[in-house]
């Protein structure tokens, strides 16, 4: 991968924009601010190369849950023509040499600043500028911020008793090293069973001596299927994207395929068990699509959740293992809804063991492993944290934002993010969030809502250059508004009901309770989005500084 990285390039001084983060978000908009407006743009990022949180996260079994035909930019036809996805789910691997392929084909490294950690961002209230700062103390100052730094960026390391005592290795996922890691003849402990513990186990108990799952929260899983993609399909994506990405653009998800149009009680337990059997041979996240009421319906969500209880007691082979594996709290989907390869299989190997750290938790790590509440003692060569992330707001706030009079973005969002459309926060002009907290972001498919968020972006900075205005700003009044609709949205569904989830922040602790995405549906949000640009940025305000002489 490092042989595709590009070298700092030292944009710096006076620009019209900085974009925080060169991964599908910042490379668009880097390419809207400086190809189709004409502005003076740089990225900052501290990855050697582009691709964001593909860059960081390549641990072993690392691959999108989307479909390759939906994971990819669709703004430019000739990109889609010239790229060719090879498997169903692309792996991390070659999402990284897609995006590279785009940043080269754009000509956008030139602009990229490399290896460069922004540790500060102040808006200057007087000169109406930003100034980004970064650990080499290099100041950039721009009149509009985009921080396109992703939603799932900042590693969330439990701070377990005695981790820096551990004689052997360990590795956050999220952080992988970059030459790999050698688990040949390890005794490996994986804490954590979300979408990238349950991509990781059947490959490290492949790789390994031994595997132990440190599990706290049980989790669904549907196979993925994935395959290598057939020259027929290839070619089916090629004659038809216009189609495709109207679907991708017109669900609530943004997917490539459609919510079905049916209540789980519409058709009889027989007719209801062999869907959701087509929809598991199917496999990925099409099967949450089986039937519109799964997300707001807690009835109609059992019948998926038996379903899924039972594939996991007919898969894993020893009783108590599959119990503990079928003991989920949450109803399906109300947390992300991984997807997988093998991964209850995986139990059924001699070399893997589940613990489960809910009944007796962990209670610190030693020199030698892991020892639990009740005295149990596991050795281990290495730890594996599939501990995910502080999602949404982490990696904002770690950017050290103060908008106007020095307000820092941590004050602001003491109680809990608190945007308009995710977009943007009052006290901190000319800032914009990509897939910000209050956007669909983490509920769709990501390259949609970013694509959707950089062109909304790029079309309001063109409109205040062709109009003249100088500062954009949301009113406390529209971002009370927007966060008590973003609540209203959730509570409409059943995901609220799963109290662990980093969803809502609960997985971090400290960090407040607040459903963070926009759960109306990707194409709703769509729609309000152009119908207030259409309005003059209604619940913006448009001002025209006065700059000191
Ligand atoms: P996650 O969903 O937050 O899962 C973290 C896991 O670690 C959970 O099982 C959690 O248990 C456990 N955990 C955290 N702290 C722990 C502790 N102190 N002790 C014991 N267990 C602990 O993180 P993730 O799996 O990295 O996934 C995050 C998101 O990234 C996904 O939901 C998805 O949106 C995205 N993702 C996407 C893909 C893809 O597209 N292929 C792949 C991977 C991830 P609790 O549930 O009890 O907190």
């Amino acid at each position: 991968m490092d042989d595709m990285a590009a070298t700092n390039t030292g944009n710096s001084g006076e620009l019209d924009a900085i974009i925080i983060g060169a991964g599908f978000s910042g490379l668009y908009q880097l390419h809207c601010l400086r190809d189709r407006l004409g502005l003076k743009a740089a990225v900052v990022e501290r990855g050697g190369g582009v691709g964001g949180t593909w860059y960081w996260n390549r641990y072993p079994g690392a691959r999108c849950d989307s479909e390759s035909h939906s994971y990819w930019y669709s703004f430019s036809e000739e990109i889609v023509q010239e790229w060719e996805w090879t498997e169903r789910y692309p792996g991390h691997a070659e999402i990284c040499r897609y995006l590279n392929f785009v940043a080269d084909k754009l000509d956008l490294k030139r602009d990229i600043n490399f290896n460069t950690n922004v540790t500060s961002c102040e808006y200057d209230d007087a000169a109406n500028r930003w100034h980004v700062t970064t650990q080499d103390g290099t100041r950039l100052t721009a009149k509009y911020l985009i921080t396109a730094v992703g939603c799932l960026s900042t590693a969330n390391v439990p701070n377990i008793p005695g981790r820096d005592s551990f004689a052997g290795d360990w590795y956050h996922t999220g952080q992988w090293p970059h030459e790999g890691v050698d688990f040949t003849g390890k005794r490996v402990g994986q804490i954590g069973t979300g979408s990238t513990g349950i991509q990781a186990v059947p490959v490290i108990a492949a790789e390994s001596d031994h595997l132990t799952v440190f599990q706290r929260t049980a989790n669904y899983s549907v196979p993925a299927r994935n395959a290598p993609l057939t020259p027929e399909f290839k070619q089916y994506v090629k004659d038809n994207f216009a189609e495709i990405r109207e679907c991708m653009h017109s669900t609530p998800n943004g997917h490539s395929f459609r919510i079905r149009d049916r209540s789980a009680f519409d058709v009889n337990e027989a007719e209801r068990q062999d869907i959701y059997e087509e929809f598991w041979d199917r496999g990925g996240l099409e099967f949450r699509a089986s039937f519109q009421d799964l997300m707001f319906d807690k009835k109609a969500n059992d019948t998926a959740r038996e379903f899924l209880l039972g594939k996991i007691r007919e898969t894993v082979k020893d009783p108590e293992t599959a119990e503990k594996l079928a003991n989920i709290d949450h109803p399906y989907a109300t947390k992300r809804p991984p997807i997988d390869s093998q991964y209850f299989e995986a139990y059924n190997r001699d070399n893997v063991a589940l613990v489960d750290v809910r009944s007796d938790p962990i209670s610190e790590i030693t020199p030698t492993g892991i020892r639990l509440e009740s005295g149990a003692e596991h050795e281990l060569d290495i730890i594996v944290f599939a501990t995910g992330f502080d999602a949404m707001t982490g990696s904002l706030l770690g950017l050290n934002i103060t908008g106007r009079d020095g307000l820092p973005l941590k004050q602001a969002w003491e109680a809990g993010p608190r945007t308009y459309l995710g977009l943007q926060t009052a006290g901190f002009p000319n800032m914009f969030t990509v897939t910000g907290p209050g956007s669909p972001s983490v509920l769709c498919n990501m390259p949609v809502c970013i694509e959707q968020h950089v062109e909304w972006i790029t079309n309001c900075i063109d409109h205040l250059t062709s109009n003249n205005i100088d500062q954009i700003e949301p009113t406390p009044g529209a971002v009370d508004a927007w966060v008590s609709h973003v609540n209203d949205a959730a509570d409409a569904t059943l995901m609220p009901q799963a109290g662990h989830s980093w969803y809502l922040g609960a997985n971090v602790p400290g960090k407040p309770r607040v459903f963070m995405p926009y759960a109306g549906g990707m194409h709703v949000y769509r729609d309000k989005c152009n119908e207030i640009a259409a309005n003059g940025y209604q619940g913006f305000d448009l001002k025209q500084q006065t700059v000191e002489a």
